[in-house]
């Protein structure tokens, strides 16, 4: 069967409407209930794609059915979704909310995963300050390019699996942009794959630093 056919074989009997689909699918509603399993292991109870992380619970507003579906279901059938106060969004209010929803879940994965690592240097190093790296970054979801510069460096030392993406690094102040334009390229290069586009223009117009 194509999604299209997975799809109404699995909604209509959970609808009033028991056989068009695009009838039945106005029953529905997203109102932002979303989790992350962590790993890709469900399937999308609406299409049945297989491999889903996030899943998304639409609910029908007549007779209170569930289904735990994947975004991007909710935005191929047009499926409304409310905002906070529970008012209904048109379809592109309704991508805009879902997809906003998803990038939130992406990020809270990756800060978990950069908490978790810093746990895991502080297990090793006694001398580790982990309590003001953590509260640093829980206001700024960011560090100055010389803390990072350090938790990259004590992260090879201890032999510590780390992602550069799950880390941040703020280059607004000037004290930050001094740090930089001070840094040796080895310590700049480390820095690389944690800096956005824009940063990277920055570094290479204001430091020595050949990417
Ligand atoms: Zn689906």
């Amino acid at each position: 069967m194509s999604w299209a056919q997975n799809s109404a074989a699995n909604l209509l009997p959970l609808s009033i409407e028991q056989s068009r689909l695009a009838v039945a699918l106005k029953e529905w509603l997203y109102t932002g209930d979303m989790y992350d399993l962590e790993e890709p292991v469900e399937t999308c109870e609406l299409c049945e794609h297989p491999d889903i992380r996030y899943q998304f619970k639409i609910i029908n507003r007549h007779n209170g059915n569930e289904m735990l579906v994947g975004s991007e279901c909710i935005n191929k059938f047009g499926i409304s979704a409310t905002d906070e106060l529970g008012n209904v969004l048109d379809r592109e209010g309704s991508r805009r909310r879902v997809n906003r929803d998803r990038r939130f879940l992406v990020n809270e994965a990756r800060k978990r995963r950069m908490i978790n690592t810093l746990v895991a240097l502080s297990a090793v190093e006694e001398e580790f300050d982990i309590n003001s790296f953590i509260s640093y970054v829980l206001d700024r979801d960011a560090f100055t390019p010389n803390q990072l510069a350090l938790l990259f460096w004590r992260f090879d030392q201890r032999e510590i699996e780390y992602s550069p993406r799950d880390f941040k690094i703020v280059i607004r102040r000037d004290r930050e942009k001094n740090q930089l334009r001070q840094m040796e390229d080895w310590k700049i290069q480390k820095l690389w794959a944690s800096m956005s586009t824009s940063q990277r223009t920055w570094v290479r117009r204001n430091t020595n630093y050949e990417p």
